[in-house]
């Protein structure tokens, strides 16, 4: 065994979401632990089982008994998603310096030296750009104008917002373990602790095997925490737009009033009016919904249920302050 970390905290913590990735694992365990073990620092790769119900569990099992001293593997009670699975490997997880990753392998880990590398050169955020997005033509153009709107409203920088993979300097983790936040996007919440965030180029290829696990309601959905978890713009651009079309309308009660009273009864441009009224409608339908997503958050937040359930834990060392946690997160 190559481990170089026995019985010490290890510099790294390598953070990966696990869901139903039997395809990929064998491949991911291989180029993984290569590529951190040429690193030459000692690290730990923690593995959350977001609820798979194919042969990932056994397979994390074996790499577990493999790599004992640089694996961790958190079993999750059921699937809480993606997001839910870093928070927890988060939680568990010791290095000072955090890199999280995605099990398909789109993005290869052999890049993991060059965030390190830019993390050395003291930035605490490393974000990263995929040269090559070697994803479907809508998935592309989606969250390309997706990231324009998300930069508008919330000032947050993140040329790829799709791209997992990412590193961290323990204070940043820290923070964002502080926070009870639901349904948070987590790139975009440690941007916003980071002092100095950095973006870097790197490979992406096609997802090794298996399929992707987000479906287009599943983007559409992402999309919307993003921006109203770290965004009020909507609901006041709502507001202005309230005040203007009232303005607008109220001009043209006036207008058909006094007509009414100097012309008389008239039927003329009934249509306008419908239109005029349906659009105003869709508007205030909008209007709605986007209410409801921030009271649906407010929701969420004040019912404080646990984000996830940790079903059982796989490490060497078992660390006695992180057990008091499973409920929150
Ligand atoms: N994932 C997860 N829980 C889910 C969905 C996905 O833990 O409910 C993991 C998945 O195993 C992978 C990562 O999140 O490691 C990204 O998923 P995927 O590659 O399907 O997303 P895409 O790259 O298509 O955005
Ligand atoms: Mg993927």
């Amino acid at each position: 065994m190559a481990d170089n970390n026995e019985g010490i905290t290890p510099e790294i913590s390598v953070v990966i979401p696990v869901f139903n990735e039997e395809a990929v694992l064998p491949a991911l365990f291989e180029r993984l632990y290569a590529a951190m073990d040429q690193i030459g620092r000692s690290y730990e790769c923690v593995f959350i089982d977001d609820g798979s119900t194919d042969r990932s569990v056994a397979l994390l099992r074996e790499q577990f008994e493999r790599r004992p001293n640089s694996t961790r593997v958190i079993f999750f009670n059921g699937n809480f998603g993606q997001h839910s699975a870093i928070m927890a490997g988060f939680k568990h997880c010791h290095g000072q310096i955090i890199v999280t990753l995605d099990a398909d392998l789109q993005n290869p880990p052999e890049e993991i030296a060059n965030l390190l590398a830019k993390v050395e050169e003291g930035h605490d955020y490393v974000g990263t750009i995929r040269k090559k997005r070697q994803d479907i033509f809508w998935r592309r153009i989606a969250s390309q104008l997706m990231n324009k709107v998300r930069h508008r409203i919330t000032k947050i920088q993140m040329t790829d917002q799709g791209c997992m993979l990412r590193a961290y300097r323990r204070p940043i983790i820290d923070a964002i373990n502080s926070t009870s936040e639901i349904n948070t996007y987590i790139p975009a919440l440690a941007y916003m602790y980071a002092a100095s965030p950095v973006e870097i180029e790197v490979e992406h290829a096609e997802r090794e095997a298996g399929e992707s696990k987000y479906s287009l309601y599943k983007l559409i959905r992402l999309n919307f925490d993003l921006v109203t978890a770290f965004s009020l713009v909507p609901l006041q651009i709502f507001s202005l737009a309230g005040i203007v079309l009232s303005l607008g309308s109220g001009m043209l009660v006036m207008y058909i009033l006094l007509r009414r009273l100097f012309i008389g009864p008239e039927v003329e441009g009934v249509f306008t009016l419908f239109a005029i009224t349906f659009f105003l409608i869709g508007i205030l339908l909008f209007g709605i919904g986007l209410l409801g997503e921030y009271v649906g958050r407010i929701y969420q937040q004040v019912r404080e249920r646990p984000r996830y359930l940790v079903k059982g834990v796989l490490e060497e060392q078992p660390v006695a302050e992180k057990t008091e946690e499973q409920a929150r997160t």
